[in-house]
């Protein structure tokens, strides 16, 4: 099959341009065509040489992923499954806000990690998504907003908080992570562009050296015993490490904090002891809390903690000067508060009764 552009950074587009015997400054031209108007035509490329315009559906193409179903939120958030094979499809969500408009993106179709709380998990690995699907969920987006008459930025932020995790696929993260911050392409700043992860130390190392962008981590308990059962990467890379690799992150981040997500699961993680015990590592590393309300989904065994519950907890961070935020669930009646529609297309319906929250937050202070 043809290289698929759509996934080339600008190192890439510009060997490819040489090794084609092209001027390198096309490779410029072309990412600007492909990511700030999101044309897939070549022949619509207009300030390229009509004779190049004629080659390069030879060459190579450009190609998203395929959407399989575009739901939209009474409250604007929008979600879209897309088809990335025969029998694999993820899911993007957009989240508008006032000042602001989130892309949440996945990284990989299901997840190797298998946490206690999370159906992607539980649905097993099949697939790590390549840079093209990756940046293709980004390109799909802004021309499909667009079309609706969103023009401009209305995608500001985007999170790695979809299906998969990032750090376990970074040789096709960072090439699409270099695109979302290229100037020629998307442009968004590296504090916009959140990646989540649940703790894979060696990645958080990596992802510092090669494309350090805002970072979240998925703490969910606040010692090993809890956090081994909630979170199995834990035994592998306990507390006390993830610290040190926080510590170590922050030398390059572009933001002077770590947002630390917790999944509040009733009677499981959520009681003011756990809060205070939360205080001891708060007192290790710069961070924020953002508590994320459980959503269910079959057989978990687990509950949504009550609101009660997740103000008292709360304010024992906040009493200790954390800042706190809850977030919130956006986009119920589209069913986008469930993370993971996708894995096998043709078992959609049985896996879309799973769910994850989606992220979007609300200062609770
Ligand atoms: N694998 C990465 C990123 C994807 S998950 C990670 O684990 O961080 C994004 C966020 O959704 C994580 O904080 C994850 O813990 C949370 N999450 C997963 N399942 C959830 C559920 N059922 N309810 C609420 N949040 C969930
Ligand atoms: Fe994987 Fe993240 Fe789900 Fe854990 S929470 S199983 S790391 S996607």
């Amino acid at each position: 099959m043809l290289p698929n552009l759509i996934g080339f950074d600008a190192l890439a587009m510009s060997a490819f341009f040489s090794e084609i015997g092209e001027k390198e400054f096309r490779a410029r031209q072309l990412l600007r065509w492909i990511h700030q108007r999101q044309v897939s035509d070549f022949a619509a490329m207009s300030d390229l040489a009509m004779s190049l315009r004629g080659r390069l559906p030879s060459l190579a193409r450009i190609a998203a992923p395929e959407v399989v179903r575009d739901h939209t939120a009474a409250d604007g958030t929008r979600k879209w499954l897309l088809q990335v094979d025969s029998t694999n499809a993820v899911e993007s969500v957009y989240i508008p806000e006032r000042s602001r408009g989130t892309l949440c993106v996945s990284s990989q179709a299901g997840c190797v990690l298998d946490c206690a709380f999370c159906s992607t998990g539980k649905q097993g690995f099949n697939r790590n998504l390549s840079r093209a699907e990756i940046v293709g969920q980004l390109w799909l987006a802004s021309r499909l907003l667009a079309e609706s008459g969103l023009e401009g930025r209305a995608i500001t932020n985007v999170v790695f908080m979809g299906m998969g995790e990032p750090l376990l696929n970074l040789e096709e993260v960072v090439p699409a992570l270099r695109l979302m911050l290229d100037d020629n392409a998307y442009g968004l700043s590296r504090r916009r562009v959140t990646v989540s992860t649940s703790g894979v130390i060696p990645g958080m190392d990596q992802l510092r050296d090669e494309c350090p962008v805002a970072l979240a981590v998925s703490l969910h308990a606040p010692n090993d015993a809890l956090r081994d059962k909630l979170v199995p990467i834990n035994r592998k890379y306990p507390l006390a490490e993830l610290i040190k690799a926080c510590r170590r992150y922050l030398e390059r981040a572009p933001r002077d904090f770590v947002t630390f997500e917790y999944v509040m699961l009733d009677g499981v993680n959520d009681s003011p002891q756990h809060a205070r015990e939360l205080l001891g590592i708060s007192a290790r590393i710069h961070c924020k809390f953002n508590l994320i309300p459980f959503n269910p989904f079959p057989d978990s065994g687990l509950r949504r903690s009550p609101p009660d519950t997740v103000r008292r907890f709360s304010e024992v961070l906040q009493r200790a000067g954390v800042t706190v935020t809850v977030r919130r669930t956006r986009g119920d009646d589209i069913d986008a508060a469930c993370g993971q529609l996708a894995g096998d297309v043709a078992d959609r319906t049985r896996r879309s009764a799973a769910g994850r929250v989606i992220p979007i937050t609300e200062v609770h202070a």
